[in-house]
C-alpha cells in the first residue's frame, strides 16, 4: 500500500482536474494499457489496473473527497464504513461508459455467465448526535428473492420458457455504431427478451413470470461515529439478485444528517456561539457551553471582547477512520449590548462609564467625532442620546 503511486499522478491530472479531464485522462490511459491491446504484456496489463483503481476513486465524487482527505489510506479496508472495497465495484460499469462492446472481454456478462446483482439505493436522517457518536438503525427494503414455485425461470411449474427468436437465445444482438473509436460493431441486450435469451409464455403465477418475489425485509444498519451528511453506508448482499448464481448486490444507505438548533459541523470541528452580558465580559464569569459530550463549564477570562473565538479541545467529531481521535468545538463568546434597560439601570450604566472615564460626550468616540468628521455628525449623536434619556 505504501509503494502506491498518488491517484492523480497516475492519470497524469492536477489535483484540482474536472470530471471531464479525469474521463479523458483514463480514457487515453485504458486505450494504450488495456489488456485486450497489449496481450500478455504484464507491465501494461499492471499499468492499466493502477489507471482503473485511481479513475474508479477519483471519478467519485464522495470517494475522491475521502482520498483528497486520506490519501490511500481512506482505502486500505482497516477503517470502518470509510475505507472502499474494490472487490465490490462494477468495472464494467465504467467500461460499459467508456467503450461499449469494442473490447469484447470486457462486456462477457451480457451472456449466461454468473453476474453480480445491482446495487440498491436508500436514504435514513439520523441526528446530528447519532452521526458524531454513531448509531444503529434499522430501515425496511422491499428486496427480490428467487421465486421458489418457478426457481427463478418465470415460466409456469411444468412449462419451460421458449428461446428468443430474435436473438436466438443469446441475449443479444448485434447493431453498429459511430463512437470515437470510429465505426464499431455494438453489442446490446436483446430489446424482445431483455438480454435472458428466453421468452416466459405461459407466466409462473406467484411471480407473475418475473422469476422474483418482492418481499418486505428489515435490514440493520450500523452507523459509525463520525459520518457526515452525504456519505454512505455500504451493506453488502442486500441488493438485486445475482444473476446465473452470481452474488446478490449490494445496498448503499446513504446517510442525512438533520441540522441541530445551535451546533454547526465542518468535517471533523464543530461550531456555535454562545452569548455573555456585558458585565460577563468585563468581569469574567463562569458560563454553561452546550457541546454534544452535554453542557461543560468554562471560565470567560475578565476583558473578554466580543467575537472572541475559544477552542474546546476534543469536543468535536470522531475521525472516521479512529473514533478515538475527535475534532474540537469552537465557540464565539458573543457580548450582548444591553436593550430595554430600567430607569435604574441606566442611570447605573452611565454611573458606571463615568467612573470608567468615559462620560458622556467625552468619550474616545465622540472626541474622533470631533476631529474626524463634520461638525455636523456630533450633533447628532448628542441629540440620539438626549432622545435616548427621556424614553
Ligand atoms: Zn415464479
Ligand atoms: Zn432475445
Amino acid at each position: 500500500m505504501a509503494d502506491k503511486r498518488d491517484y492523480y499522478e497516475v492519470l497524469g491530472v492536477a489535483k484540482n482536474a474536472s470530471d471531464d479531464e479525469i474521463k479523458k485522462a483514463f480514457r487515453g490511459l485504458a486505450k494504450k494499457y488495456h489488456p485486450d491491446m497489449n496481450p500478455g504484456d504484464k507491465d501494461a496489463e499492471a499499468k492499466f489496473k493502477e489507471a482503473q483503481e485511481a479513475y474508479a476513486v477519483l471519478s467519485d465524487a464522495e470517494k475522491r473527497r475521502q482520498y483528497d482527505q486520506f490519501g490511500h489510506a481512506a482505502f486500505d479496508g482497516t477503517g470502518g464504513a470509510g475505507g472502499f472495497d474494490f472487490s465490490g465495484m462494477d468495472m464494467s460499469d465504467i467500461f460499459g461508459d467508456l467503450f461499449g462492446d469494442f473490447f469484447g472481454g470486457g462486456r462477457r456478462r451480457a451472456n449466461d455467465g454468473p453476474m453480480k446483482g445491482a446495487n440498491l439505493r436508500t436514504s435514513v436522517r439520523i441526528t446530528f448526535e447519532e452521526a458524531v457518536f454513531g448509531c444503529e438503525k434499522e430501515i425496511e427494503m422491499t428486496l427480490k428473492d428467487e421465486c421458489p414455485k418457478c426457481h427463478g425461470s418465470g415460466a409456469r411449474p411444468g412449462t419451460s420458457p421458449e428461446t428468443c427468436g430474435k436473438c436466438g437465445g443469446k441475449g443479444k444482438v448485434v447493431f453498429t455504431q459511430q463512437s470515437f473509436f470510429g465505426t464499431v460493431q455494438n453489442v446490446q441486450a436483446c430489446p424482445d427478451c431483455g438480454g435472458k435469451g428466453k421468452i416466459v409464455r405461459d407466466k409462473c403465477p406467484d411471480c407473475r413470470g418475473t422469476g422474483y418475489i418482492a418481499n418486505k425485509k428489515k435490514i440493520q444498519v450500523s452507523i459509525p461515529a463520525g459520518i457526515d451528511n452525504g456519505q454512505s453506508v455500504r451493506i453488502r448482499d442486500k441488493g438485486e439478485p445475482g444473476v446465473n448464481g452470481g452474488p446478490r448486490g449490494d445496498l448503499l444507505v446513504e446517510i442525512v444528517v438533520s441540522r441541530h438548533p445551535y451546533l454547526q459541523r465542518q468535517d471533523m470541528n464543530i461550531y456555535s456561539t454562545a452569548q455573555i452580558s456585558y458585565a460577563q465580559a468585563a468581569l469574567g464569569s463562569e458560563i454553561r457551553i452546550g457541546t454534544v459530550d452535554g453542557d461543560v463549564l468554562y471560565e470567560v477570562k475578565p476583558g473578554t471582547q466580543t467575537n472572541t473565538r475559544i477552542r474546546l479541545k476534543g469536543k468535536g467529531v470522531p475521525s472516521l477512520r479512529n473514533k478515538n481521535v475527535r475534532g474540537d468545538q469552537y465557540v464565539d463568546l458573543v457580548v450582548q449590548t444591553p436593550t430595554g434597560l430600567s430607569a435604574e439601570a441606566r442611570e447605573l450604566l452611565r454611573q458606571f462609564d463615568e467612573a470608567a472615564g468615559n462620560s458622556l460626550g467625552r468619550s474616545a468616540g465622540a472626541e474622533g467625532a470631533s476631529t474626524d468628521r463634520p461638525k455636523k455628525k456630533k450633533g447628532f449623536m448628542d441629540k440620539l442620546k438626549e432622545s435616548l434619556d427621556d424614553i
